[in-house]
């Protein structure tokens, strides 16, 4: 399980009963977090902050301990910021600065100097959010009596963020093939991802794949087989065509777990010595946090890997899609989101059917896939785009609804969404800010999280909701 410390924030001017207060006052506080934490994240206490020295010292433990995911701070008393310069310059994990008290309510009848010496973080708090301003330090604000629920909701939500943001520096992306030949919003800086989220973002065949699929016993298809009648629903005669992708899917875990990879990517113009293209393997690894884009979509890719864990825990789906087609019947206008096979099956509103069809892009043979209708509720979608100085994140809210009537000719899985605040508005927005038609779909997230991530990462953000007006439209494209 993952950890966040806590420190406190203080001086030594008060005298050791206030310090021991302190620290008294910050242990009750994080053994409460804890409970109401409990299955999200651990918090562990570390020294008040006294000096520069302990302030280095604390920010050393946080950075040297792999489970730890950020730090949560605290100014109890007043805390002059010059000693927490050196040990901020050392932080470069999510930082989560808590505006909060021991005491609810001011006692009115009771309050005295010392009390007020002891209860500062109207004081101190400001004092410390100098600082962050002042390094430009990015990090989260919450503030209100830490037993509030609307405060414990939100330092869930900045260990959720802040577990994502953990993976992210430990994303691998395997690239199997290139982007797709003359495609540009896949393309960009692998070297900037690594730099900015951790993205490593490596190359490798796709013979690689091809290999290890051949070299699949007949056990390990058997076993990879029964897993898929055990989820889906076979729909098609052509079981030696499953029984391809069954291999394939025993070939990238064994790649994943070789080459401790947490994200994939492939591309239909390079599957050399492939039979098909991936689609229920695909989609099955999807399905279990494995991050994937298509077409060599490296920042989908990882992007969906690092959604899908901060969505851990919670109800919904989460998964990458691509936008294709819609329905623009006035006042009903609606998106259709797809993609060749590989749509997650964590979008299934009902249980998925294995079919077998033709693939007119590709020329390989007739790939297996999962095809379902997509789940319904509130959610968003998010992109990631690479401009070229900076990266930014396109966020929309959207309601993906039940499609209203069949498809029996269209083969594959797909979702249908609404946009906010209408059609109009909403996909002018989204192409006006650049973004892409490869994005991450979630009914978990919402645009709060992303606006953490964003935050936390020091990344553009572009949010489209019901709060996007015509006049927004029109400030794009003015500096
Ligand atoms: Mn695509």
């Amino acid at each position: 399980m993952e950890k966040l410390y806590f420190i406190p924030g203080s001086q030594d001017l008060y005298g050791k009963e206030c310090l021991r207060q302190v620290a008294e006052d910050c242990r009750e506080m994080v053994d409460f977090l804890n409970e109401k934490l409990e299955g999200t994240i651990r918090i562990e206490l570390l020294p008040t902050v006294e000096t520069s020295e302990i302030c280095v010292r604390d920010m050393r433990t946080v950075m040297c301990d792999d489970d730890c995911v950020g730090v949560i701070t605290w100014m109890h008393t007043f805390s002059p910021a010059k000693m927490w310069i050196k040990g901020l310059q050392e932080l470069r994990k999510p930082l989560l600065h808590l505006h909060t008290q021991a005491n609810e309510k001011l006692p009115y009848d009771e309050i005295d100097m010392d009390f007020m010496n002891l209860n500062q973080a109207a004081h101190g708090d400001r004092e410390y959010g100098f600082i962050l301003a002042k390094l430009g330090i990015p990090h989260e604000v919450v503030a209100g009596f830490y037993r509030h629920e609307h405060v414990i909701a939100k330092i869930r939500q900045f260990a959720q963020v802040a577990k994502a943001i953990g993976l992210s520096k430990n994303t691998r992306v395997a690239t199997f093939g290139n982007n797709m030949r003359d495609v540009a919003v896949t393309d960009g800086n692998r070297l900037e991802c690594e730099i900015k989220y951790g993205w490593e973002v490596k190359y490798w065949g796709i013979g690689e794949i091809a290999v290890l699929a051949d070299a699949a016993t007949d056990e390990e298809v058997d076993a990879k087989m029964a897993e898929y009648l055990d989820k889906y629903t076979m729909a098609t005669d052509n079981v030696e065509s499953v029984r391809e992708q069954a291999r394939y899917e025993v070939a990238l875990e064994k790649f994943i777990a070789k080459n401790k990879v947490t994200a994939f990517t492939d591309n239909f113009q390079d599957l050399h010595g492939m039979k098909q293209l991936p689609g229920i393997a695909a989609q099955n690894l999807m399905a279990k946090g494995v991050g994937f884009g298509p077409e060599g979509d490296y920042k989908i890719s990882a992007l969906s890997s690092v959604l899908m864990k901060m969505a851990e825990g919670r109800e919904g789906a989460t998964g990458f899609i691509e936008d294709y087609t819609y329905d623009l019947t006035p006042g009903q206008e609606l998106e259709l989101a797809s993609h060749m096979l590989e749509v997650p099956a964590s979008f299934a509103a009902n249980r998925p059917e294995i079919q077998v069809h033709h693939l007119g892009i590709g020329g390989k043979a007739d790939p297996a896939r999962l095809v379902f209708d997509g789940v319904t509720g509130d959610g968003i979608q998010v992109t990631l785009i690479d401009l070229g100085d900076h990266f930014r994140i396109v966020c929309a809210d959207i309601e993906l609804v039940k499609q209203p009537r069949p498809m029996p000719k269209l083969p594959v899985a797909r979702i249908m969404y609404r946009h906010k605040p209408n059609f109009e508005i909403g996909t002018a927005a989204w192409c006006y800010a650049g973004g892409a038609h490869h994005s991450v779909v979630s009914t978990a997230l919402t645009r709060s999280d992303i606006a953490m991530f964003a935050r936390l990462t020091g990344t553009e953000l572009i949010t489209i909701g019901d709060d996007t007006t015509e006049a927004d439209l029109q400030k794009f494209f003015m500096k």
